[in-house]
């Protein structure tokens, strides 16, 4: 950790990254298989839409769909797939996109499913129709959304069915499948965060979902600035024709026919709503390169590293007094999460806090705080920082437990003995 950084360049402190796959914070680690494509790419020119193709058959042989595409991103993805539900092959409403006065731009999507990537939906044109309720969440109840209310809200204006997954997801995905073909509706899902394991790069399409949104920064290790989306083929097509560059002189536009299918249109697009979402030469091999790396991976060493990893994170700082400590393997993060509890009051903000201020700063999961509890996620670290995050923690802890007993100053560790909690 006291190497440079090209950071120091700029003043700008380096983080150590305890909470896994958060874009703020850089996302994850690249491949250096990627890191190697992508400096190879650099160096000379190829035809985007060629690279795509190519892109485009091999995210369909891994993941089983008719075809896919290289992405900005998974929320890239997400503005994408819904402007595909929307647009379809029309030249007319792909120019007019996000306009989408007098077409259907309705995606049915539970209240239990909303996030704020669902702006990526609502940013190609699409209006998002809840259905269920929040029962669940509030306790209320023990229902989210019934099947039969999917089927209640399709209608005319439906061009799509948004999901998120996650594995405690209620009616499973193929149930919703099947009530959204039922009605000739596609399914597009979030799964942005659900790899690994790479068995889910195929498990969404043998579902029935139409299109998958991944990303490539996040547990494949591609750039950070990339997703994936894998489905159909004609809505390919169409994520196709909205997204690359169509500033082409029509009678020279001769694009790879099995992803454009220039020859089915009346004209070349215009540029469409994916063309600020650019990917460049450089990203699409990255990706290329860090998912053929992410397949070769032997996946039970990963795992038992990680689950190693979070043990050893959990024993350094249940070590410390004031602090308790348990690995939570219940599937809310691809890997196992370490999850701390602080005892006494209000001290939790002041520790995560403080562990972000300094510089390094590290960041631990903060999702909990109001419940006195942060997160360790082993999989942006190496063991090396695992150790350097459990001894900011341990010194920290005494720092902020004699800061609340009021002796203040700096703690020395002993001194916090039987101050924590009292007060
Ligand atoms: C991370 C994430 C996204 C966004 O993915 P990017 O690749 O950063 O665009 C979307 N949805 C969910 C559920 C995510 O966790």
């Amino acid at each position: 950790m006291n190497r440079e950084h090209v950071y120091d360049r700029w003043g700008v402190p380096e983080v150590i990254n305890a909470t896994g796959t958060k874009t703020r914070i850089g996302g994850s680690r690249i491949r250096p298989e990627a890191v190697e494509a992508m400096a190879d790419a650099a160096e000379s020119f190829v035809r985007l839409s060629d690279l795509q193709a190519a892109a485009s058959d091999r995210i369909a042989e891994v993941t089983g769909a008719e075809a896919g595409y290289v992405t900005n991103g998974a929320a890239g993805g997400m503005v994408l797939a819904a402007a595909a539900c929307i647009a379809g092959d029309d030249l007319g409403t792909m120019s007019r996109l996000p306009d989408t006065t007098g077409v259907a731009d309705e995606i049915v999507m539970p209240r239990t499913h909303r996030t704020g990537y669902d702006h990526a939906f609502r940013t190609a044109g699409a209006s998002i129709i809840e259905v269920g309720t929040n029962d669940r969440y509030l306790g209320t109840g023990s229902r989210d959304v019934e099947p039969w209310e999917y089927a209640d809200a399709i209608g005319e204006g439906t061009v799509a069915v948004g999901h998120v997954y996650k594995s405690y997801g209620t009616p499973p995905l193929a149930e919703v499948c099947a009530i959204a073909h039922e009605h000739d509706v596609p399914v597009i899902v979030d799964a942005a965060a659900e790899v690994p394991p790479a068995a889910n790069l195929s498990w969404f399409t043998e579902q029935g979902a139409d299109l998958v949104a991944f990303s490539g920064g996040k547990g494949i290790r591609g750039p950070q600035t990339t997703g994936i989306l894998a489905g159909r083929q004609d809505l390919i097509r169409s994520v196709a024709r909205q997204q690359l560059d169509m500033h082409a002189a029509e009678a020279v536009w001769d694009p790879p026919s099995r992803l454009v299918d220039a020859d089915s249109l009346d004209g070349v697009p215009k540029q469409g709503i994916g063309r600020p979402l650019k990917v460049g030469k450089e990203e699409l091999a990255g990706l290329l390169a860090a998912l053929e790396a992410f397949l070769e991976e032997d996946e039970d060493a990963r795992a038992a590293e990680w689950h190693d990893r979070a043990e050893r994170l959990s024993a350094g700082v249940a070590a410390a007094t004031g602090l308790s400590a348990r690995v939570d393997t219940s599937g809310r993060s691809v890997a196992p999460e370490v999850v701390v509890t602080v005892e006494g009051d209000g001290s939790t903000a002041d520790l995560v806090g403080r562990l972000r201020s300094e510089a390094p700063r590290v960041f631990v999961g903060a999702d909990s705080i109001a419940d006195g509890e942060f997160t360790l996620n082993p999989m942006c670290l190496t063991d090396e920082e695992a150790d350097y995050v459990v001894e900011r923690i341990v010194s920290l802890v005494d720092d902020v437990a004699d800061d609340d007993a009021g002796t203040g100053g700096a703690g020395t560790g002993d001194d916090a003995d039987g101050t924590v909690g009292g007060e």
